[in-house]
């Protein structure tokens, strides 16, 4: 399965790193495609903040100033927006022309993030993949606040659809080399507007529908019902992206259910708190059906491990952090891996920014073999 995007085709699924601010933390763009990466989920509305939009023209986009040979998917800035006005209700308010956000103490300044700002703003930044801004529905919303942020979603995108046909035309792209636009779906786990908001979505036309909202139980379990039903929602042959998904049990569960885009930032964070993931077989050894025999069977716990290389034990180790990794710190010369256990337990003690580095990039890598397990029919 293949994706045109701009000039070039890529093969599915693909999972994309978090570059919030143009960069995966720690890694430059040399690092991401040394482990395999293609494409990486930059944030609109932190970009535009800084370095801005005026900078981001005058460079030439965010994927040129990263020297970035993947494309760059870009969100909207909404959920960003929508976090901080839920922590404080002082800081705005959304509305059905956009989000209103207040300056200064006795909100006397208010600026407007419309559906068509999120959009000429991603093309400012030159994305690739375009996500339309949405309302949020919280998981304590109740029926009138989902069909709220249901109509609202669809109203929006239906507004996001019009700035990127309108500047489409304004760049010069055609039809075969232009960026895609990315609809998410809202509506919670309420079936009725759920459902409801699919179909409208689909009735305006989006090249990839997303999974809009919070995929987790009350009891902080992820949801893979919730995602399952989602999936079922759109046509058989869409494009699906299970936005901010997930462990790499997810990525391959949802992979199954017809999702074929994930991002997240779980493998850099991990990296930071010193959790590195490892196979506990040779990932050689795995093709698609053995993955999906094995998810079927709920037994992927099986094939993926975590190691905390914090642990005492480690500060001896000799071996590569996975003995069946091939990432630039796995990696064998003579039998002696780049980078010890030993001693990335000692970078991560005594504080040195490498130990960031190396950790992410092991953890990146053990992401992309995933993927490549997956495309591996
Ligand atoms: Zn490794």
């Amino acid at each position: 399965m293949q994706i045109r995007i701009k000039n070039k085709n890529y093969q599915l699924p693909i999972y994309l790193p978090d570059a919030t601010l143009g960069v995966a933390r720690n890694l430059d763009s040399m690092d991401l495609a040394k482990v395999g990466l293609e494409g990486v989920m930059v944030n609109t509305y932190h970009l535009i903040q800084i370095p801005g939009e005026e900078i981001l023209q005058k460079v030439g986009g965010i994927k040129k100033m990263m020297n970035w040979p993947g494309f760059v998917s870009s969100d909207s800035g909404g959920f960003q927006l929508f976090s901080l006005i839920r922590k404080n209700p002082d800081m705005g308010k959304v509305t059905d022309e956009g989000i209103v956000l207040y300056n200064g103490p006795k909100k006397q300044k208010k600026t407007m993030f419309t559906p068509e700002d999120s959009i000429r703003m991603q093309f400012a930044l030159g994305s690739d993949v375009m996500i339309c801004l949405d309302d949020f529905t919280p998981p304590e919303a109740n029926e009138k606040r989902t069909e709220e942020s249901v109509m609202r979603t669809i109203s929006w995108a239906k507004r996001a659809k019009a700035e990127f046909t309108q500047q489409l035309t304004k760049h010069g792209f055609e039809e075969n080399n232009r960026p895609l636009l990315l609809a998410p779906i809202q509506g919670h786990t309420n079936d009725k507007w759920r459902a409801y908001c699919s179909e409208e979505l689909q009735k305006i036309g989006f090249d990839i529908y997303g999974l809009g909202g919070w995929p987790f139980l009350p009891d902080g379990k992820f949801d893979y019902s919730f995602c399952e039903k989602n999936a079922e929602l759109t046509s058989k042959d869409s494009y699906r992206f299970a936005l901010g998904v997930g462990t790499p049990e997810n990525i391959v569960r949802l992979f199954f259910m017809g999702y074929q885009f994930f991002d997240c930032v779980l493998p850099t964070r991990d990296a930071r708190h010193q959790r590195l993931y490892v196979f506990k077989v040779d990932p050689k050894a795995l093709d698609r059906e053995a993955l999906r025999k094995l998810a079927e069977e709920n037994r992927l716990n099986e094939i993926f491990d975590y190691t905390y290389i914090s642990k005492g034990k480690f500060s001896t180790d000799n071996e590569a952090v996975s003995e069946f990794c091939d990432c630039p710190i796995c990696q064998k010369t003579n039998g002696v891996p780049q980078v010890s256990k030993a001693y990335l337990h000692h970078l991560f003690k005594i504080e040195d920014g490498s130990a960031f580095r190396l950790a992410s990039l092991h953890n990146l890598r053990t992401y992309v073999k995933v993927i490549e397990i997956l495309r591996r029919a």
